[in-house]
């Protein structure tokens, strides 16, 4: 019998005023067997909010490391957990809207900080302008899933943010918000915008919870050479041979595997040929 994983049953803090929880404690439980404990008394909107009532003073991966350690403080904990998620046009595909989520792990013992991210285009990260729930407002809501997925209301020229409505899910409300914060504006209008925080946000506890499930995987791999949780893929290398001609294309032919911790890589191939459409050659 092999010895069991060094994190089975042991605790870890987790920062979250949105109910993450949920989706993390379920995907640590199983493997490597983390038990997750919510900080509660920590106001991780002091770090920043969506909404922009307080600035984010950090980029995502740094405030999701920073969440982690108030969590780790506060619950006197060695191990912490939170994530972070950033959203707006995809840094290629621009015309469509993308979320960069961020899942930061740090065990102060070992000297580990893993942080796990994906680019996530399954998202209803939108916003609309207008002074009534006339038909293209309608469309908006019905892509933004209005109902399930909660949506946020301001004055569209607001020097403050004194009429902001957060978390609006019923048409009533809606309805109210809309009137108020467009007699609020200069303009006569509303901005009514996904409200994208998770426990309003399916869409988004979603995507949280598949990255949680890509932590789980790394933090259960151990390290042949030092021993430390979070061994996985860091990296990729391009060169796979294109099927017709096998010239070298963009794609990749090996996943670099590395240690969290220390410097200890493994190269592994992959056993495939890549379509001609991706070839410099086939396809110029
Ligand atoms: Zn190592
Ligand atoms: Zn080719």
């Amino acid at each position: 019998m092999s010895a069991p994983h060094p994190y089975r049953d042991r605790e870890v803090a987790l920062a979250t005023k949105h109910g993450k929880e949920r989706v993390l404690a379920t995907a640590l439980a199983e493997r490597p067997g983390l038990m997750v404990q919510v900080a509660t008394e920590v106001d991780t909107d002091q770090l920043g909010t969506f909404t922009g009532e307080i600035e984010r003073p950090a980029p995502p991966r740094e405030t999701a490391l920073r969440k982690a350690r108030l969590a780790m403080q506060a619950l006197r904990l060695p191990r912490g957990l939170a994530s972070e998620g950033a959203f707006g046009p995809h840094p290629i595909a621009g015309f469509i809207p993308a979320g960069l989520e961020f899942l930061a792990f740090v065990d102060e013992d070992l000297g580990l900080e893993l942080v796990v991210h994906h680019l996530e285009c399954d998202t209803n990260f939108g916003h609309t302008v207008t002074d009534q729930l006339d038909e293209r407002t309608s469309q908006f809501l019905q892509s933004a899933q209005f109902g399930s997925h909660a949506v946020t209301v301001r004055p569209n020229t607001a020097t403050t943010d004194e009429a902001l409505y957060k978390g609006i899910r019923t048409s009533s409300a809606l309805a109210a918000a809309l009137a108020c914060c467009a007699a609020a504006s200069s303009d006569g209008h509303a901005r009514i915008e996904t409200d994208m925080r998770a426990h309003l946000n399916p869409t988004r506890m979603r995507s949280i919870a598949r990255l949680a499930t890509e932590l789980a995987e790394r933090l259960d791999r151990l390290c042949q050479s030092c021993g430390a949780p979070g061994f996985g893929r860091v990296a990729t290398e391009p060169g796979l041979p294109c099927r017709l001609c096998l010239t070298a294309t963009p794609q990749p032919a090996a996943d670099i595997h590395g240690c969290a911790r220390c410097e200890h890589r493994t190269r592994i191939k992959r056993h495939e040929l890549a379509d001609p459409a991706g070839c410099p050659f086939c396809n110029p």
